[in-house]
């Protein structure tokens, strides 16, 4: 099946479930499609009315409006549990029913200027991930300085330098999709500094006063504050990297720094990991086994399927979500992933496995070579 096949046939596919909502007994027909679903978790990132340059491409921004009408969907057809919920019920008999999780990735500040007190007003607990590197601003996240390079230099800019970066320009870049599911992941830390500095040349500004007029991200100061709203910090690496091309030596300085800094600016313990770009690819088995023995209770993924509690309880799967609409987020929570389980079942998805290392470092193998889940290659969106 072509790409443009695939395309096609998820929008079918997209349109039928959202139909689904407006026949009577819709829940009851999507648990035909798998009764198992014993715990939806679901992610936001920014709430913006407006995408600006830094993250126009990304499809990471849900309206003020549209983020106000999930959480009254949310709350008028499920049961919104902490993690501390989650934790407490790990095989799922302890949850209340048809229990949902909120979550945040990516320490955008419009989830503490008007997200979490939103989130508290619905009586929404929720989980906010964060990469300490972004904290007042101080650095861009790179998807952020890769989506403004393409959108203020163009695509063409972004090539350069990532031909600059890994010294070679045998690869193709024809979509920010395809720097984000072909290029990044495969990228070292080091290729990824290179990276980084050829981009900010690009802009001929200085990055961080770059960071600090964009405003994207969080500051201590709020982050301490959203105790109060019920939000509990989790991890998300320093820099928001893959961690498929993480080394050993590397966790320390992207999982153990950024837990220990979190730890000390919220005053609580941080007992959750979310795996940068969700995908399971990047979830090795030696991270996996890294976070559990660094005391990351639960590690979250973001592939949308509804397996929840995939083989063990403390990995969960999320839906992305960026629409208010009833009968979207019923299809995107309620049957999209019953059949994206399905069809894992059915051994479509050939994408990484969690313990497994697929990936080469960008320095070891070329771009054209490289392979990427089909999960992250079957979406239109990037998942960040
Ligand atoms: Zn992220």
């Amino acid at each position: 099946m072509t790409r443009t096949s695939r395309g096609k046939g998820r929008i079918v596919l997209d349109r039928v479930a959202s139909a689904l909502w407006y026949v009577p007994g819709s829940f009851a027909l999507a648990r035909l499609l798998g009764p198992r679903y014993p715990l939806r978790c679901v992610l936001f990132h920014d709430i913006a009315d407006r995408e600006s340059a830094f993250t126009n491409g990304l499809g990471v921004t849900i309206t003020r409006r549209a983020f106000e009408a999930a959480l009254k969907f949310l709350t008028r057809y499920y049961t919104p549990v902490s993690l501390q919920d989650v934790i407490a019920g790990t095989d799922g008999r302890g949850l209340p029913a048809r229990p949902v999780l909120v979550t945040f990735d990516d320490a955008y500040a419009s989830v503490g200027e008007f997200g979490a007190a939103l989130c508290f007003q619905y009586g929404v607990p929720a989980v906010f991930f964060v990469n300490g590197a972004c904290l007042d601003n101080r650095q861009l996240a790179l998807d952020n300085l890769i989506c403004y390079v393409a959108n203020i230099r163009g695509l063409g800019a972004v090539k350069s330098a990532a031909i600059a970066a890994v010294g070679r320009d045998d690869f193709e870049l024809c979509s920010l999709k395809q720097v984000f599911s072909r290029l990044l992941p495969t990228m070292s830390l080091s290729a990824k500094a290179a990276f980084r500095r050829a981009l900010t040349a690009a802009t001929k500004r200085d990055e961080r006063d770059l960071a600090a007029e964009a405003g994207l991200h969080i500051s201590t100061q709020q982050l301490c504050s959203l105790k109060t709203f019920n939000i509990e910090i989790g991890n998300h690496t320093y820099s928001h990297t893959h961690c498929r091309s993480l080394s050993l030596g590397d966790f320390a300085h992207e999982v153990d720094r950024n837990k220990a800094i979190l730890e000390t600016i919220s005053g609580s313990r941080v007992r959750s990991f979310s795996v940068p770009y969700g995908s399971s690819a990047d979830l090795t088995a030696e991270l996996t086994t890294h976070l559990h023995q660094t005391g990351h209770e639960v590690i979250f993924l973001a592939e949308s399927s509804a397996g929840s509690f995939r083989s063990c309880a403390s990995i969960l799967d999320r839906t992305s979500i960026n629409t208010g609409a009833d009968a979207a987020l019923f299809s995107k929570v309620e049957v999209l992933p019953r059949l994206r389980t399905i069809r894992k079942g059915l051994g479509f998805v050939s994408g990484g496995g969690r313990h497994e290392k697929k990936s080469k470092v960008i320095s070891e193998c070329p771009v054209s070579e490289r392979t990427f889940s089909d999960e992250v290659a079957d979406s239109d969106e990037v998942h960040i």
